[in-house]
């Protein structure tokens, strides 16, 4: 009984010191009813809407979904009469899409309060991991908001990460669902490695890849090259013999890898070493374009961070020369994907997202749909894509018999413009239960953190 108290006690304050904004976003999330919910997730269950677009940025025929035990298990037309005592739901005003892959973000970079003007100071210096853990906790409803069933995140400390996860995966909290990678490869986690010979730093970042294999990490994150925030400098970090070595150790363990490579610099490296992912990439050359296309790993252009970083400089104290390199930056992003897309690199959506920006997470795709690519790809882009970057392609990121049931209902033509997708979002499921549900409230746009 002690304990039970304790555990009351200890959740009231919780919620006290809980921001605002995940308030909101609870309170807003569909009604909490666990044993209702998990009943109409295992019960077969009609959804009728306008139309069907799948994660391969094509319709589908048909305008009912039949989801059971949180997996779709048919689509098509008149599908009620072969399941007799089907709970029904109308959403045929909208259209379903599959539900979103945010493959690049960093959910628990959050503070405890508004930003006092120097935002990377205050998370590093003066935030906590459960401070972090209750930020991300907001962010992950944020997500839920606009769609996103599914993400990677690519950095954190503390296992934050990982508790996050275990809080989702376990019901108590709403959130998509998680893959992570820990704290990866970063010099400020290892300094050694930047110096050194070059046995030294193999040997450095090889123990610290089987370190990461043992924490659990479904991926190994390197940071081969400086750039964060307002920092774009792309100054190269860990060269081919160490990423290689610790790539080779990944794998072998079950892991994938990703890299982070402002600036062209890592980028040849990256492909050779047999890398599964490359975030941030930008001028890179004609020569290392045709082997990345030819290599089949994905790039994760995360170009939209940077019009946040630049709307937002307040709150990390970003001077004007700042804002104008953040924006300037932003079009040889545009210009890389454009490339990319031409060359036939497989593109995934990743949004980067920290702090205030999640809630945001998928103007990503506006800015697909700006460097060339049709409405229909920048979806599969959030997607099948996202899907096959994660390994998941046959569970997650389509709408057809035998994947899971993330679903999105959006107002809109999403093949014909992407903001359906990116500002439309009306309701969510995600494993057969209803994440968010916005009919009766009309569709409110999440609050702006700031
Ligand atoms: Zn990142």
């Amino acid at each position: 009984m002690k304990l039970h108290l304790r555990r009351v006690s200890a959740r009231r304050s919780w919620l006290a010191g809980a921001p605002a904004a995940l308030l909101w976003c609870v309170s807003s999330l569909a009604a909490p009813e666990a044993d209702a919910a998990g009943a109409a997730a295992r019960a077969p269950t009609v959804l009728t809407f306008a139309a069907i677009v799948d994660g391969t940025g094509e319709p589908v025929a048909g305008r009912e979904i039949v989801v059971e035990h949180g997996v779709i298990v048919a689509i098509g037309e008149s599908l009620a009469e072969r399941y007799p005592g089907a709970r029904r739901v109308d959403l045929s005003g909208l259209t379903a899409i599959p539900g979103l892959i945010d493959t690049h973000v960093h959910i628990t970079y959050g503070l405890s309060g508004p930003s006092r003007g120097d935002a990377w100071h205050q998370l590093l210096q003066e935030t906590p991991a459960p401070e972090r853990l209750v930020a991300s906790i907001g962010h992950a409803a944020k997500m839920l908001e606009i769609g996103v069933t599914t993400a990677r995140d690519l950095f954190a400390l503390d296992h934050v990460d990982f508790y996050l996860r275990e809080l989702i995966e376990r019901g108590i909290v709403p959130g998509p669902r998680l893959f992570l990678s820990g704290t990866g490869i970063h010099p400020l986690v290892m300094p050694v490695a930047t110096s050194g010979t070059e046995a030294e730093r193999i040997s450095s970042l090889s123990q610290r890849a089987r370190d990461v294999a043992d924490s659990g990490a479904a991926w190994l994150k390197i940071f081969a090259t400086t750039g964060t925030g307002s920092d774009l400098s792309g100054q190269r970090v860990y060269h081919y013999p160490e990423i290689k070595a610790a790539t080779d150790i990944a794998h072998a363990r079950g892991l994938q890898v990703a890299v982070h490579a402002y600036g062209p610099a890592a980028v040849p490296d990256a492909i050779r070493a047999g890398v599964d992912s490359i975030e941030h990439a930008v001028d890179v050359d004609d020569e290392s374009l045709r082997a990345w296309a030819a290599s089949g790993i994905f790039y994760v252009p995360t170009i939209d961070h940077n019009r946040y970083y630049a709307d937002h400089r307040e709150e990390y104290g970003y001077d004007d020369g700042a804002e104008r390199a953040l924006r300037a930056f932003i079009s040889r992003n545009v210009a890389m994907l454009r490339r990319a897309h031409e060359a036939g690199v497989p593109v995934a959506m990743g949004s980067d997202a920290v702090m205030t920006m999640f809630g945001e997470n998928t103007r990503e795709l506006e800015w697909f749909v700006a460097a060339g690519m049709t409405p229909g790809e920048a979806l599969r882009a959030a997607t099948l894509n996202g899907a096959q970057l994660l390994g998941q392609q046959d569970r997650l990121g389509r709408l057809a018999p035998g994947f899971a049931a993330d679903i999105v209902a959006v107002t809109g033509q999403p093949l014909t413009d992407i903001r359906a997708v990116t500002r439309q979002v009306v309701w969510v499921m995600k494993a057969g239960e209803v994440m968010v549900d916005k009919r009766r409230t009309g569709n409110p746009v999440p609050p702006r953190g700031k």
